[in-house]
């Protein structure tokens, strides 16, 4: 066979494949939150397309997949505003640490920001809030729940004080997201930053990624950030 006949095969199979790969995992979510006693659809899939080109973010695109999420601001602009377009339904969240020099871009980009973490960024944040026709509608803090001096993330006994700045500054604050230690069990950290949303009275729960996303989901995931479980 010619190699021209064969590119639409190869094509149909490689996306079916792509295909089985998100459906597999949202079953197993279901079973995971079923057993746990929550709702399915009170879990979303965030895939982190991060590193990966738009020819492998299509499939999913294709899939109905719309929710994903990318750790630079950069890279993110240049993959997604142009799908964005022929896809204007997809939602953006960003994942990585936002320098106080993208803020405009990245309000500009991202349906969902989770990485805020110091009362610097809050308050620049906040300047451009008045200035801009954004597309930001929620904000997340990540808390170094590990302590990790490698990691951003607020750290906890100054989690208060950073709720408190957002709510000053009416930023739209609603939940958190964490990191745990690679070489730890995350439990107990999904169980903190989980405590500290109740505690602050906030809805979203941005934790548990391939690796760990069944632990995440039995203590309160709302957003589960997917890599390699998607694009392995
Ligand atoms: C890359 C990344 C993920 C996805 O990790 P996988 O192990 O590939 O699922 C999740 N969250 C953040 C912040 C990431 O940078």
């Amino acid at each position: 066979m010619k190699i021209a006949k064969m590119a639409p095969i190869l094509l149909c199979w490689m996306h079916s494949e792509k295909n089985n790969l998100l459906e597999h995992t949202q079953k197993t979510i279901e079973k995971i939150c079923l057993s746990v006693g929550r709702t399915p659809d009170s879990v979303s899939i965030l895939a982190v397309s991060k590193n990966k080109p738009i020819e492998n973010i299509l499939p999913l695109i294709e899939a109905g997949h719309r929710l994903f999420g990318e750790n630079r601001v950069q890279e993110a602009t240049q993959k997604w505003f142009f799908l964005r377009q022929s896809y204007p339904n997809v939602r953006l969240h960003l994942i990585g640490p936002l320098q106080r020099n993208k803020i405009k871009q990245a309000l500009s980009l991202f349906d969902v920001i989770e990485t805020i973490d110091r009362p610097h960024l809050v308050l620049s944040i906040a300047k451009e809030w008045l200035q801009l026709s954004h597309k930001t509608e929620k904000l997340l803090i990540q808390v170094n729940t590990g302590r990790e001096p490698q990691k951003s993330g607020v750290h906890v006994e100054d989690l208060a004080s950073l709720v408190d700045l957002c709510k000053t500054h009416c930023l739209p604050l609603t939940g958190l997201m964490c990191i745990p230690p690679l070489k730890e069990s995350p439990e107990p950290h999904f169980q903190l930053l989980s405590e500290l949303a109740h505690q602050h009275g906030l809805h979203d729960l941005s934790m548990g990624m391939s690796r760990d996303y069944p632990t995440a989901i039995a203590h309160g995931a709302t957003w589960i950030r997917l890599g390699k479980a998607l694009w392995p």
